[in-house]
């Protein structure tokens, strides 16, 4: 039987003082290192995510938009909608009043042709860094400008998720290569193209 585990960040301010998230951080990166040790050698089982399998070929990549032209990370006032106990309908559950402490936005949410702020719209994670419609109307007063408290774990994350991803291309037997879906073969390649990029250019 496998067993998998998922595990992410919040978006919440959860890091006190500049002192203490350095700390925190410290200590997440070294787990991440002996999370990404571990399942290098152990190439039989799913690594936990999303905190060790962030889809690293889209390092520098657009984000996608959606089918009816917008960006959007998930379908709050879209796909998805929250029915309160009297019956009062949501974009979703973090948009509750008894969540957010505030009424919810009157009118259609989530409808923006790009990301702020401006250091989101041109970081080179923008299409795969997760983020939350109801947090940041909570926080910033608008769906679309980007929380950013989860802005550092998010970046060791990726690097993690990309030595793991190097680690186990690394071990792969050349010999095998030919045998590989062709499909398999480019991810592989993307994989390799950011992982360099990433070695090369960095995350600024
Ligand atoms: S990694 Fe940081 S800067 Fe980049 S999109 Fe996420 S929150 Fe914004």
């Amino acid at each position: 039987m496998e067993i998998f585990f998922t595990a992410n960040i919040v978006y919440e301010d959860i890091w006190g003082d500049a002192k203490k998230k350095n700390k925190m951080i410290k200590e997440y990166e070294k787990q991440l290192d002996q999370l990404v040790e571990f399942y290098s050698e152990r190439v039989d089982l799913y690594p936990v995510g999303p905190i060790l399998t962030h889809n690293i070929e889209a390092f520098g990549k657009q984000p996608v938009f959606s089918r009816d032209g917008y960006l959007r990370f998930f379908g709050a006032g879209h796909e998805m909608v929250m029915v309160d106990i009297d019956g009062k309908t949501y974009p979703c559950h973090r948009f509750s009043p008894w969540i957010t402490g505030k009424p919810a936005p009157v009118g259609p949410i989530n409808f923006q042709k790009e990301w702020r702020p401006e250091e989101c719209n041109s970081c080179k994670l923008i299409s795969i860094c997760p983020t939350c419609a109801g947090f940041n109307w909570e926080i910033n007063g608008d769906t679309g400008i980007r929380t950013r408290y989860h802005c550092d774990a998010f970046k060791i994350e990726f690097i993690a998720s990309a030595k793991l991803e190097a680690n186990r291309l690394s071990n792969i037997d050349k010999s095998n290569l030919k045998y590989l879906p062709v499909e398999d073969l480019r991810i592989n390649k993307d994989k390799i193209y950011s992982i360099y990029s990433l070695i090369y250019e960095g995350l600024d």
